[in-house]
């Protein structure tokens, strides 16, 4: 059976803290009672104190865009695990994209912030997915494949219960190229088998594996409809409240709206 659909949307560095809470206290009120759909956003760093607020009490995650693989110590210009976890963020996006191209996250570093992430009941999102060169080059499952090996290292069949692993092919992120549903399936059933072979199969399908790469409306009901797709995790399509609420429907057209 399909899961509740577990939609986020990453804002990364736009909106102004007047339009973060505006659009938050404007999702709570439409989200308000819905309760086949879960949702979530991860805000800049600075507007989390106050998203987290503003959506006190209404069931919608607050997610930070990113931590520190520290619990706490000298690094200047850092965000903590607790820290986020303090002011009522239930998860974090960890190995975006963005952070391991842009700037060079590394899959151990990965795995550190997982770790500590677990460590205050933070839920990491944990991010994968591989570049256009790889897939082209015919290396999609090996790319995953270790990207699963080496961002789990260590974590437990308890711990793996926390988290939500969002496949994200790199070439399909902002660039307007989404992945055929079925190629979107395809890498998730190989993630759930990946998942299954190491904690077992109940525990892998109770796993929320969401899509990301180019979400908008009118992809988004061909995208949930495949078996292997949990939910989504949208970026640009995000920032707008109008967008966004347009994906959230579609992803729960049958039941809620
Ligand atoms: C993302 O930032 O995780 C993302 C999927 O972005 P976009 O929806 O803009 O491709």
């Amino acid at each position: 059976m399909k899961k509740t659909p577990f939609i986020i949307g990453n804002w990364k560095m736009n909106l102004t803290l007047m339009e973060g809470v505006d659009f938050a206290q404007s999702l709570r009120k439409t989200l308000h009672d819905k309760k086949e759909i879960i949702c979530g956003i991860c805000p800049p760093s600075v507007f989390l104190k106050d998203i987290c607020e503003a959506l006190e009490d209404s069931g919608i995650c607050v997610a930070a865009q990113n931590i520190h693989s520290e619990k706490n110590g000298a690094y200047t210009g850092e965000v903590s695990a607790l820290m986020v976890k303090e002011i009522g963020c239930t998860h974090v996006l960890i190995g975006h994209s963005e952070r391991r191209h842009i700037f060079h996250e590394t899959d151990s570093f990965i795995n550190a912030k997982i770790k500590v992430a677990l460590s205050v009941n933070l839920k990491p999102i944990f991010c994968i997915g591989e570049t256009l060169h790889e897939r082209e080059d015919g290396r999609t499952n090996y790319v995953i494949d270790n990207q699963l090996k080496e961002g789990l290292r260590g974590i437990n069949t308890d711990h793996i219960k926390d988290i939500v692993i969002a496949y994200e092919p790199v070439w399909a992120i902002g660039t307007g190229k989404t992945a055929l549903p079925e190629q979107a399936n395809e890498v998730h059933s190989f993630i759930r088998s990946f998942l299954s072979d190491g904690y077992g199969k109940d525990i892998a399908n109770d796993l929320y594996i969401q899509y990301g790469g180019s979400v908008k409306a009118e992809n988004t009901k061909e995208l949930m409809a495949q078996p292997e797709i949990d939910g989504l995790l949208v970026g640009g399509a995000s920032i707008r409240l109008e967008s966004f609420l347009k994906i959230i429907e579609a992803a729960s057209k049958q039941e809620c709206f």
